[in-house]
């Protein structure tokens, strides 16, 4: 259990370092019940991903995709945000935090009420016909394995990237410049080490940013503090006393230049 005073030394120094900046990752969605890839239990460790999820291995046979995924994807609207993603909401709708690039593909940010959100990997909830693309919305999909077009009778794929695809352009770009702009960076939940959202907290580094995280184990990101524990118990913690450090700094008085953050 992280205590309540490197809770509140984490408050203090993310308070003084605004803008912030979230990075998020399959752990913030655990406590939802999403299993993340790699942890022990996690996907990765049943299926390789090289034979289930490069987009080399869909083209050649999307069954073996949409085996291990249709199910999941069919009842994504059962997910539910949890505290962690709840708070990262709340943060923002103080004017705490500035925006949030996730890696997760599951929609929950959104759910929680997230709305500068920068989706790294796509989207598990746009499926696209890739014959005549023609979008559905998950989890309305056609029935079958893999699923088919109801227009054209072509193969369906989920708006994600697969291990081989490209990063969707614009996603990178913006996740880049937050990065390089931001004042603090608060990673959540991720492994740190799928590239190249693992380069993001060495970006705002070299910019003078505190990197600041949220995981059960230390990852490579590098951080100056790591808050150690579940994403859905440190994160409220986090956001209350990150609003008490605010109200303690404006009480003290706002600078000049500086935006007052709202609804603390
Ligand atoms: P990962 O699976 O590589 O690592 C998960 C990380 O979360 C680990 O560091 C683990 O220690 C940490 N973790 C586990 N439970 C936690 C909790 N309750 N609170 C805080 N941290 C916790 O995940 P990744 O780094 O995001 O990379 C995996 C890739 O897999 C991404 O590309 C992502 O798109 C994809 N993915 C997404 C989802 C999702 O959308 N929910 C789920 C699985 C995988």
């Amino acid at each position: 259990m992280v205590p309540a005073s490197l809770i509140e030394e984490a408050a203090r120094a993310i308070a003084a370092r605004l803008p912030l900046v979230a990075l998020t990752g399959a752990g913030i969605s655990v406590e939802s019940g999403i299993p993340p890839f790699r942890s022990p239990g996690g996907l990765w460790e049943k299926f390789d991903p090289a034979v289930y999820a490069s987009i080399e291995a869909f083209r050649r046979d999307p069954s073996k995709y949409w085996s291990i995924r249709g199910d999941f994807i069919r009842r994504l609207d059962d997910f539910i945000p949890n505290p962690g993603h709840i708070a990262l909401a709340e943060l923002e709708r103080a004017g705490l935090l500035r925006h949030l690039i996730t890696q997760n593909i599951d929609g929950l940010h959104q759910k929680a009420g997230s709305r500068s959100v920068t989706e790294l990997h796509g989207s598990l909830r746009e499926i696209f016909c890739l014959a005549c693309n023609r979008r559905y919305h998950a989890p309305h999909i056609p029935p079958g394995t893999p699923p088919r077009c109801d227009d054209c009778g072509g193969v369906l794929k989920p708006n994600t990237v697969l291990f081989g695809e490209a990063l969707p352009a614009e996603a990178l770009e913006r996740a880049i410049q937050e990065a390089a702009t931001c004042g603090c960076l608060l990673v959540v939940g991720t492994s740190a080490v799928v590239q190249p959202a693992a380069s993001l907290p060495r970006i705002a580094r070299g910019n003078g940013a505190l990197v600041v995280e949220v995981n059960l184990e230390r990852s490579p990101a590098g951080a100056e503090l790591f808050l150690e524990g579940a994403a859905g118990v440190i994160l409220p913690r986090l956001t209350d006393a990150l609003r008490g450090s605010i109200r303690l700094r404006q009480s003290k008085g706002t600078r000049h230049g500086e935006d007052p953050p709202r609804n603390l």
